[in-house]
């Protein structure tokens, strides 16, 4: 067995896990120890589907050679080779034959195939055939990709697995896959705010991005550790060192503490009740955010609804998921956002134009305003399951007030025809035209949020899910804490209720600033909410107001940093000693 070796990458959730490394994203070498295997009546499902993606893949190849045009100087040649292996009846062949004899899924299957006829080329003399294995890499991750995007159900390992993404860590890796069984996640690329990371944040998966060398070092199989407190990788670890993360059980016996005293709401030392609520994605998680003490559901990603979804859902997917959510939340207000389609979140049945810059192209509301019959059925949906319950509807990426009351109408027509009372409508600020002119919003909507996530990538031109322009992506900017606390000021003014339900709400060296700023409504992954109510408990609203006067005099970055840790420190001094890894949280 090959000696333990250790590589180094960026935190971008903490914690650490121990598991098998299970590859996503490019064919490895022998997949046989984290093979995933399925029973013998899903051999028909499998073998309908392969023939599905292999439908599909050729017509986005026909697209390519199509949009190439006649005039250009890419050889179209290679995308016919592609075209030949999808449908070359020996790969055909083998994949059905490993699906229903070995009874492994198509994934592994593809791969299993794809590996065999990769060694086969490149222990071919010719040059021609040693240029094959590419194409039969690029083959097989198209075909991947399509059911990475289109699982169908999650699947399951027997033993717990780390993740090993050679690409952009996307949300359907955490979502095709049994999610007790994920102890850690490794990947090439992906912010600290990509949903992905949010997704893995929310099921406590220590996630380290931007790893290096990983197929140089880690075979399928291998065992690893993440500990993405330290951004490092063990892989193979000595007995020795596991025991000693194993001995680590701290960080979970505080938060059992905190959760079990916080299912209370939570006044500051100076009597100020702050709301802190609960973002969630799945109507499973209403129940872990109510242990966890919400005080609400401040944001409902609804276009998870999307996911592990080959059609458009229809009005009763709609209603199924409104109501299980309602039910369970158990009468505490709940925000439902729209669906934010678009960006990072693009389903596999919807027809998307090709875009260069998908984050800043047709997404969400202008996606809703141009296509009302989808957001209809939403809408509808929503306002038949929400009858009786104390719920609002807050809608995404609004750029300009024309948008917002033009949307507004639309849901006030559904609920007209429905002869159902129009509920609190508000407004997700996130992008930067929108919350630099808030006040002229005030009278028209009901709530506002602030979506920190996507307005820090818009105002600092560093995508979310890009961890090489990661250091431009900071929530502790001063003109971005300048633009937070004007909002806050704004929507306070207005006697508008105010929340933040981006990343930034829930981390804690964030808590102290964000009251200072004059925030009474947080809104956060079920987990961190004791801990937030901990520290908000701990602290005095007006003395973090004052402390917070002094950021007009704070230029730089690096200032502000330094300037948020002694912030920290004087206010929570005492519970930062009690518990020290609120100054390591991401
Ligand atoms: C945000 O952008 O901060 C937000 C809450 O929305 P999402 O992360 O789903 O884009
Ligand atoms: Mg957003």
């Amino acid at each position: 067995m090959k000696k333990e070796h250790e590589l180094s990458g960026e935190s971008v959730v903490s914690g650490w896990g121990l598991g098998k490394a299970f590859f996503i994203g490019r064919t490895v070498q022998q997949q046989e120890t984290t093979a995933v295997s399925i029973s013998r009546d899903d051999v028909g499902n499998e073998i309908m589907l392969f023939n599905d993606i292999r439908d599909r893949a050729k017509k986005d190849y026909h697209k390519m050679i199509k949009g190439l045009g006649s005039g250009n100087s890419v050889d179209t040649s290679i995308l016919n080779i592609y075209e030949h292996i999808l449908d070359d009846p020996a790969f055909i062949g083998q994949v059905v034959e490993t699906v229903s004899s070995r009874l492994f899924d198509l994934e592994t299957s593809i791969r299993f195939v794809s590996n065999d006829f990769v060694k086969r080329f490149e222990s071919a003399g010719t040059s021609y055939f040693k240029e094959r294995s590419s194409d039969m890499v690029e083959v097989c991750e198209k075909l991947v990709s399509y059911l990475h995007r289109d699982e169908g159900r999650a699947k399951t390992f027997v033993g717990p697995v780390v993740l090993v993404i050679l690409r952009t860590f996307i949300p359907t890796d955490i979502l095709a896959y049994d999610r007790s069984k994920i102890a850690g996640v490794i990947t090439t690329s992906g912010g600290k705010t990509s949903h992905a990371a949010i997704l893995a944040r929310s099921y406590n998966i220590p996630v380290i991005s931007g790893v290096r060398g990983i197929s140089d070092h880690i075979k399928p199989g291998d065992e690893v550790l993440v500990d993405a407190d330290k951004g490092r990788v063990h892989i193979r670890p000595v007995s020795l060192l596991v025991s000693s993360y194993k001995r680590q059980t701290h960080r979970e016996e505080i938060y059992r503490e905190l959760k079990a005293k916080w299912n209370r709401p939570v006044y500051t030392r100076d009597g100020i009740h702050i709301e802190v609520m609960a973002n969630i994605s799945l109507p499973e998680d209403v129940k872990e955010a109510v242990e966890n003490g919400a005080d609400g559901i401040g944001l409902v990603r609804t276009e998870y609804l999307l996911s592990n979804r080959k059609e458009m859902p229809s009005k009763s997917n709609h209603s199924g998921y409104y109501d299980a959510i309602l039910n369970s939340s158990k009468g505490k207000h709940c925000t439902i956002r729209l669906m934010d389609i678009g960006g990072d979140k693009i389903p596999q049945f919807f027809e998307m134009p090709a875009e260069f810059n998908p984050f800043m192209g047709w997404r969400a509301i202008r996606i809703f305003l141009e296509r009302k019959e989808i957001f209809e059925t939403q809408v509808s949906a929503i306002l038949k399951s929400g009858a009786g319950f104390d719920y609002s509807i807050m809608i995404p990426m609004v750029t300009t007030l024309q948008e917002w009351v033009e949307a507004k109408s639309f849901i006030r027509e559904v609920a007209t025809k429905l002869g159902m009372k129009m509920p609190r409508c508000g407004v997700l600020f996130e992008v930067p035209l929108a919350i630099l002119e808030m006040n002229t919003f005030m009278k028209e909507i009901d709530f506002a949020s602030i979506g920190t996530n996507d307005l820090i990538q818009y105002l600092s031109a560093a995508d979310r899910n890009n961890s090489k322009v990661n250091y431009l992506y900071n929530p502790v900017e001063p003109a971005f804490l300048r633009i937070i606390r004007t909002a806050i000021k704004c929507a306070n003014d207005n006697g508008k209720p105010l929340s933040i339900c981006g990343e930034m709400a829930g981390n804690p060296q964030h808590t102290v600033l964000l009251a200072g700023l004059g925030l009474r409504r947080f809104s956060v992954i079920p987990r961190s909410i004791p801990l937030i109510k901990e520290i908000l408990a701990n602290i005095s609203f007006a003395e973090a107001a004052e402390s917070i006067s002094h950021i007009d005099a704070i230029e730089s970055t690096e200032d502000m940093m330094q300037w948020l840790k002694n912030l920290n420190r004087r206010h929570l001094g005492n519970l930062m000693d009690r518990i020290p890894y609120i100054e390591t949280v991401i």
